[in-house]
């Protein structure tokens, strides 16, 4: 589906990203991989799925906080592949705390993996992408680009802006073969949520059982975590040449949590 294409997906040493680079892998796209972590282990993971796909792995450490870092690495991308065709932005990060205590590094570190990184990337890999008449962004958003919960206010406002953003760019490219759409996950069992437990368990006074039953999944009608694998399936649904009508969309997949 994807063979001969280059997809660069950010943050995707973990969680949602990993899953996501395995399934355009696994369609036959090049991969660039992005994100921290043990180098041995990434360097496992780079080989492990360039074997079992047969396509070209790289990996690349820049830091979503860091705009010449970013430039370097789609200079990079570019440089090695000579196109993106799928650029996937999914590198977030939260923290969980009061707004009149929310710590000012937070704030934004947030506002600039969840939001601005996206800004970046998508600059600089649209004039490849123009040029060769052919793109898909896909925007890893959230539940919480939709709808807002308490003590996550830099999360919430970076996920609204992204939502806002892709429908700014989706515009703008609309009739030269690129689209751009954003997906909202519900809940996803991966580091990201397993790290917020214990800090909503302080904020909220309530065991991290609670937090898990009551609020977490208390939003969620399917009482259901979403899976990695559903929400890199619906990307590479969006990548794929029978998306190209959808444009400038943000998607649900929540288990019908924003139905309320
Ligand atoms: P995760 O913590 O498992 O993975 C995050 C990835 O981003 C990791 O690869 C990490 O190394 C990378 N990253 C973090 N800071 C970075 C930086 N400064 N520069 C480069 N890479 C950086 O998280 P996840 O749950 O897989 O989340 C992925 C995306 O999905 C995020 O944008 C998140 O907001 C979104 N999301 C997650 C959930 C969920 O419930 N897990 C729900 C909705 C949306």
């Amino acid at each position: 589906m994807f063979t001969g294409q280059t997809a660069l997906i950010t943050g995707s040493t973990s969680g949602i990203g990993l899953g996501i680079a395995r399934k355009l892998a696994a369609g036959g796209a090049n991969i660039v991989l992005n994100g921290f972590g043990d180098p041995a282990q990434i360097a496992t993971l780079r080989a492990q799925i360039a074997e079992s796909c047969g396509v070209d792995v790289r990996y690349d450490g820049a830091d979503m906080t860091q705009p010449h870092a970013i430039e370097q690495m789609m200079a990079r991308a570019l440089d090695r592949f000579g196109r993106i065709d799928l650029l996937v932005n999914n590198a977030g990060i939260q923290h969980v705390a009061p707004v009149d205590e929310f710590p000012l590094d937070k704030w934004n570190a947030i506002l600039a993996i969840n939001l601005s990184a996206a800004f970046h990337t998508v600059r600089l890999a649209l004039p490849a992408m123009k040029k060769q008449g052919f793109g898909r962004i896909v925007n890893i958003a959230s539940a919480h680009a939709l709808v807002a919960s308490p003590y996550k206010s830099a999360y919430v406002a970076a996920k609204h802006g992204i939502a806002g953003f892709t429908k700014s760019v989706a515009l703008e490219v609309a009739e030269l073969g690129i689209t751009v759409n954003a997906l909202c996950p519900g809940y996803v069992l991966t580091p990201l949520v397993e790290q917020q437990i214990p800090d909503t368990a302080k904020a909220r006074g309530i065991s991290e059982e609670q937090v898990v039953r009551d609020v977490l999944l208390a939003a969620q009608p399917t009482k259901k975590f979403v899976t990695v694998e559903q929400v890199a399936a619906f990307t590479a649904f969006l990548c794929s040449a029978d998306a190209a009508s959808i444009t400038g969309a943000v998607l649900p997949i929540e288990g019908g949590w924003t139905a309320h």
